[in-house]
């Protein structure tokens, strides 16, 4: 471990940073890689953001967003980098399993290694870590540390404004978890003055939706979605040609879980999916309700409590029966 007046000192000369984050990058993935990378870039630095895998569409207007690396499509200048780096950082996550191949890279390379990140039960990896599970996103996390930690308010431009306010956003659906409260509403405050456009980034980021995932959403909705209403649960399950007919690409089917959950009387919503290699389980639930545990303990997975993910190598129907199975040991928690 180091502290944060060596790594301030770290940061006093030119460095080699690599900036690199979870698996099929979410909002707050690339808002608050793209977010620390442009603020890196103001001093002076030789810094890249390398993603273990491609992410959607929407989100490829972030400021600097050529700049990214995806391992998948340049395996060999990505280990490259990570060799030569002298910082890593890792946003938002918090285990090397989350960064696919790359975590072995990360582990092997002699770089100090920050974790900035909001998730539960960090596995160790770091060196130094700005890490709060009270953070509704990791890139409220990066607006703190540039901001308290290094002290450099004045370099939050509007390109650092743009990625932080997007990976906050999307984090908190569009500000109304329970993990915003008035001290965040303040962050984004700042934000806005700084220079991002509300407006306009949820634009970018919500309405910019293709015909097909229109018509795929309403598919999802009106033929695949499962009510149990003993268990106040409701699942909407996808098979993988199903996806290859409505033509869903990367990230497409963000967010469809949470019209499941906007039934009156849900707690707990799961969408489950057939992907190339296995099915992906996306949980989300209200209140005390832990999503993750069922994630953790059932599916290889975790996540948050009201927003959790996992896998499994058994075929779709058999994913589907094995999480109806699980529910009756929840249904006091359910029908509370
Ligand atoms: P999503 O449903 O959007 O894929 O994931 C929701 C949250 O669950 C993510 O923010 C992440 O924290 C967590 N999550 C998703 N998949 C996994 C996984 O495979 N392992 C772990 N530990 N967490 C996951
Ligand atoms: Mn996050």
């Amino acid at each position: 471990m180091i502290d944060l007046e060596t790594l301030k000192s770290l940061l006093t000369e030119q460095r080699n940073i690599v900036i690199t984050t979870h698996h099929r990058p979410d909002g707050d993935a690339m808002g608050s890689s793209l977010g620390l990378y442009n603020y890196f870039v103001q001093k002076g630095h030789h810094v890249k953001v390398i993603t273990p895998s491609d992410y959607p569409y929407f989100l490829h207007w972030l400021p600097n967003n050529p700049e990214v690396i995806i391992y998948t499509e340049k395996e060999a200048e990505s280990k490259k980098l990570i060799a030569e780096a002298d910082l890593i950082f890792c946003l938002d996550f918090n285990t090397l399993s989350r960064i696919n191949e790359l975590g072995e890279e990360v582990r092997r390379s002699s770089a100090k290694k920050i974790m900035i990140d909001h998730h539960l039960e960090p596995e160790g990896f770091d060196d130094f870590r700005h890490w709060s599970i009270n953070a509704c996103a990791t890139a409220q996390l990066v607006y703190d540390f540039i901001v308290n930690e290094l002290k450099d308010g004045e370099l939050i431009n509007k390109d650092v404004a743009t990625c932080l306010y997007t990976g906050i956003m999307t984090d908190s659906g569009s500000f109304r978890f329970p993990t915003v409260t008035s001290g965040l509403h303040r962050i984004v405050a700042d934000l806005i003055d700084a220079g991002a456009e509300n407006w306009r980034i949820h634009q970018l980021v919500y309405d910019n939706s293709t015909e097909a995932r229109l018509k795929f959403l309403g598919y999802c909705l009106s033929s695949r979605l499962e009510v149990f209403r003993e268990y106040n649960t409701a699942i909407i399950y996808i098979s993988r040609e199903e996806i290859k007919r409505f033509d869903i690409q990367t990230g497409e089917t963000e967010g469809i879980v949470n019209y499941a959950l906007s039934i009156n009387g849900i707690r707990l919503a799961a969408f489950i999916v057939e992907r190339e290699d296995r099915v992906k389980l996306s949980l989300r639930s209200t209140g005390d309700f832990p999503a993750n545990e069922i994630c953790k303990r059932y599916f290889e997975g975790g996540g948050h409590r009201n927003a959790a993910g996992g896998q499994s190598d058994l075929p779709l129907e058999k994913v589907v029966e094995k999480f109806k199975s699980i529910l009756p040991e929840y249904k006091t928690l359910l029908l509370q």
